[in-house]
């Protein structure tokens, strides 16, 4: 019982010294804003903790323009806001806590670029400072809030996986809150039969054939509980924002590039209803657990685009070579192998390690994978899928994740 007490006491003095953001409470209007925008209302407690002032994320790649009409009570307030390296700083008055309400018209570039006609604006935001921080927060801590969104009636919400977005719901997450708005006419919706219950909407008209559709249901609930198991951690997970299985996007926006956003993933429609290669939405999925969401690794760190992408893409590939098949896993690896070749004595062919953004496709997701199956067949597959379980679930959620804290892990098999 003594042992007990000592421990929330503990705990207590733990949280008493701790900065923290408390009573969140965040609405999104997109009624009357353009392409793009957003009006933003949120408020929220600071606590200082006896500091002197409390750094926030805040802006977009717009820089001066991402956040406009900025209007912050009560008016004692003190705060600075630097667009350019996207924070804003507020400073204590007199006490320690300190409540503050901001309002302001947010303008995401990103999405604009990404999804211009498409009908489908997606809002998505990464840990690293190159992303879009359209509310203020502090990233990779934990916080609990409340988010609610107001439509126009010719809109749909899709957030943390859930269609209903538009009442006041809970969240308690150390990931950005990540949403998309999609047209009513341009988008028609499905629910994946089974326990998972995942929803898929596509694009009216150009929708994949059923036996597309039927493998994608099939593959999604069987590599949902490879993962499950092979992480030893659900899908669903308040921390990191997953409250539903995943929903798929599948839009007609830039096509390029398929994201997991933490509760739902998009992907090119053309891709899934056109492509023979559906494997790489497992990929995306595998992300729930390896990926921006949950490693805190900046880019232009040594080590970033392989902890993000080349582990997931390993772990993705063993998941096929359980769920498919050992001939379709070999395949893949020959695929992976050939992309390598393509590069081979050029100066693209780094080593994996060294890719620091995610800009090079036949290292990161091709070179890097064939690295880790030889690795594989010396020491044996569970032994490195071992290795990548242990460094997930020893490095998640932790901010400013280095190189370094694999190679304490994992380092004698990769160099
Ligand atoms: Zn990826």
């Amino acid at each position: 019982m003594k042992r007990y007490i000592f421990l929330l006491l503990l705990v207590s003095v733990l949280i008493a010294k701790a900065q923290n953001i408390s009573n969140y409470r965040i609405g999104f209007d997109k009624c009357d804003a353009g392409d793009g925008a957003l009006k933003v209302e949120c408020s929220f407690v600071i606590n200082f903790a006896g500091q002197d002032s409390v750094v926030l994320d805040f802006g977009g790649t717009l820089e001066a323009e991402a956040v406009q009409d900025l209007r912050i009570t009560p008016d004692n307030v003190k705060y600075n806001f630097n667009p350019t390296v996207k924070q804003i700083t507020f400073y204590r008055n007199r006490s320690d806590w300190q409540r503050v309400a901001m309002e302001y018209i947010f303008m995401n570039l990103t999405s604009v670029l990404m999804y211009d006609g498409s009908g489908a604006e997606i809002w998505e935001s990464i840990y690293s400072s190159s992303g879009e921080f359209y509310y203020p927060m502090r990233r990779g801590t934990d916080y609990e809030g409340e988010v609610k969104f107001t439509v126009p009636d010719s809109l749909l919400v899709i957030m943390q996986g859930g269609t209903d977005a538009t009442q006041w719901q809970s969240i308690n997450r150390c990931v950005p809150i990540n949403f998309a708005f999609l047209n009513k006419a341009v988008y028609a919706k499905q629910t994946m039969t089974g326990n998972d219950g995942c929803e898929v909407y596509q694009v009216i008209g150009e929708q994949a054939d059923s036996a597309r559709y039927e493998t994608l249901c099939q593959l999604t609930e069987k590599s949902i509980r490879w993962f499950e198991e092979m992480y030893g951690e659900d899908y669903l997970c308040g921390r990191y924002g997953a409250a539903a299985y995943p929903a798929f996007i599948f839009h007609k926006g830039n096509g390029s590039f398929n994201r997991y956003n933490m509760g739902f993933i998009s992907a090119s429609q053309e891709k899934f209803a056109t492509y023979p290669d559906i494997y790489p939405l497992i990929h995306e999925i595998g992300h729930r657990w390896m990926g921006e969401y949950t490693m805190f690794i900046e880019s232009g760190e040594r080590g970033y685009a392989f902890i993000i992408e080349t582990l997931n893409e390993f772990m993705t590939l063993m998941c096929i070579r359980d769920i498919v098949g050992v001939e379709a896993y070999e395949a893949l690896i020959e695929n992976c192998r050939a992309g390598w070749d393509k590069i081979k004595g050029t100066n693209q062919d780094v080593h994996p390690i060294d890719v620091t953004d995610n800009n090079n496709i036949p290292v990161t997701y091709r070179k890097g994978v064939v690295m880790l199956d030889s690795i594989a067949q010396e020491v044996g597959y569970d032994v490195v899928t071992s290795v990548i379980v242990q460094f997930y679930n020893q490095c998640k959620g932790i901010p400013n994740l280095e190189y370094e804290d694999f190679e304490q892990i994992g380092g004698c098999l990769i160099r």
